[in-house]
């Protein structure tokens, strides 16, 4: 079994519980590197929870009683905020 480690990659027996090169624990697995495929699944997912959050918030903020249902808000409501 080859050393995990990219600095190393010293060839050990297979039932070598440390390399001999450069003593790294062999016992532990080697980590798990995400493919392309679960990449695409993963944000495939996260843009469609988004996409679900925004139209839910959408709807949600629509269902307020007037004038908090404005999204746009018209000039005459905030009087204070009024230049010169
Ligand atoms: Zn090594």
């Amino acid at each position: 079994m080859k050393c995990p480690s990219p600095n190393c990659t010293q060839d050990n027996k297979e039932t070598a519980k440390v390399c001999k090169k450069c003593g790294l624990d062999l016992s532990v697995p080697p980590a798990w590197f995400p493919d392309f495929k679960w990449h695409a699944r993963t944000l495939g997912i996260l843009y469609a929870l988004i996409t679900v959050f925004y139209f839910t918030v959408t709807f949600a903020l629509r269902q307020l009683p007037k004038p908090y249902n404005i999204r746009h808000i018209p000039a005459e409501l905030t009087p204070w905020l009024k230049k010169g």
